[in-house]
């Protein structure tokens, strides 16, 4: 592809060997025991994985959207809750902290998330709806030098397993209108009066928790504030986006994991003393729609890894991306379960859980009718 080299191939290989040697043999444990992914994570920052998307000057090796989507893409292969797991470090929540971090915060926290050692959550959802922001009922008011929090998230991905929450609290009288109302506060996870609760049983992406957190009279340092008070929300929308297009990686990524495993199905399991692939047109026909869809999906994925390369802003391709990356993963898991018959139903398959972390999709990072909303502004 037009995309790789030298460099971008030995790449490709190293995670491939680190999917093989980490994250292969932790997929049962996450699938069965939903366990949250820790060394995957910590050696994903050693390998450097995470810091693919990080300067230099904290650990990273660089900005380079191709690479990162590269790595994305053969972690999803495996495992897309693998993948997800390490996507969040790498930019989306964790660039309000680069972005709008004391340096002194930067050179303590955020070197260590870019080595695997500390995890980082975003808690914006709460109970009233995920975005409808300004009716957020966590509120944070000042006390001196400290923010004093009060209120719950919901859907907090890494509830539990995070060192450090940033949190979306309203901290002034809402003006939608204005975007005015809201601020993003870093909370330590042993800030005193914050508490983790209930950790949620979802149909996909076991392995990554989500859940509900608590705040009490959290107390947390005034310089934990991230970005402009009381803009928060412009903070949140503005500084994450680009890191959507891992999202569109990994989708790109388990997409052609199941691709790959219905071929081979195909070719191996037998019906009357051929392949299925051998026996049926209708079958074939179905692995070649599947790979023009793929391939469109590569094609689209790497233009806007260059576009962000260049500098350059490509927002309504990137919410685009994310619409479809989970329509194209959810398509082709349906699609390839059909193939492998009764067999994909079978947990030991592999076709079925990737079927349900295809529909995680079209949840986490974005649901596509509100991306298609936001679309209708570039119309
Ligand atoms: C696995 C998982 C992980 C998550 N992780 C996080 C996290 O780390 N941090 C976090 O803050 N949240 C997280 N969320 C929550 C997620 O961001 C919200 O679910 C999402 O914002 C939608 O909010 P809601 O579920 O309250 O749906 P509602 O706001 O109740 O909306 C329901 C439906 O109404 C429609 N709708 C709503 N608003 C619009 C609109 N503006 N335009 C068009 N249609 C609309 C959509 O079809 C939507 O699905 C996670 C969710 C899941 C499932």
């Amino acid at each position: 592809m037009w995309y790789m080299n030298e460099e971008r191939e030995l790449l490709r290989k190293m995670v491939q060997n680190f999917t093989e040697k980490e994250v292969k043999p932790f997929v049962k444990e996450m699938e069965e025991h939903k366990t949250f992914p820790r060394e995957i994570v910590r050696k994903a920052g050693e390998v450097g994985i995470i810091g693919l998307t990080y300067p230099e000057s904290y650990g990273g090796s660089g900005e380079d959207y191709i690479n990162a989507a590269l790595a994305i893409e053969e972690i999803a292969k495996e495992s897309n809750t693998a993948a997800v797991c390490v996507l969040l470090q790498m930019h989306l929540c964790v660039r309000w902290l680069h972005d709008y971090g004391t340096p002194e915060q930067k050179d303590k926290i955020l070197r260590k998330i870019i080595a695997g050692d500390a995890i980082w959550a975003g808690a914006l959802c709460e109970p009233v709806g995920g975005g409808n922001w300004f009716a957020y009922n966590t509120k944070a008011v000042l006390d001196n030098d400290e923010w004093v929090i009060n209120g719950s998230k919901i859907f907090c991905t890494n509830a539990g397993q995070a060192d450090y929450y940033a949190v979306l609290c309203i901290t002034c009288e809402p003006n939608p209108v204005e975007g005015r109302g809201t601020t993003l506060i870093m909370v330590p996870k042993d800030a005193p009066g914050f508490k983790v609760g209930h950790i949620e049983r979802k149909m996909g992406w076991h392995g990554s928790a989500t859940g509900q957190i608590y705040f009490n009279n959290c107390r947390v340092p005034k310089v934990n504030a991230l970005g402009p008070i009381d803009m928060g929300y412009y903070a949140c929308t503005s500084s994450s986006s680009n890191g959507t297009i891992l999202f569109g990686a990994a989708c790109l990524g388990s997409a052609e994991g199941v691709y790959e495993r219905t071929v081979k199905y195909c070719k191996e399991r037998e019906h009357v003393g051929k392949s299925l692939f051998d026996s049926y047109q209708v079958v074939r026909n179905k692995l070649a729609e599947m790979l023009v869809e793929i391939e469109a999906y590569r094609v689209f994925i790497y233009g806007i890894c260059e576009t962000l390369n260049m500098g350059m802003d490509a927002t309504p391709q990137l919410v685009a991306a994310k619409i479809k990356g989970a329509r194209l993963f959810q398509s082709i898991a349906s699609d390839a379960m059909e193939l492998h018959g009764s067999n994909g139903t079978i947990v030991e398959c592999d076709i079925e859980r990737f079927l349900r972390d295809a529909m995680m999709n079209f949840f986490g990072g974005g649901i596509p009718s509100v991306l298609v909303d936001n679309l209708t502004y570039f119309i």
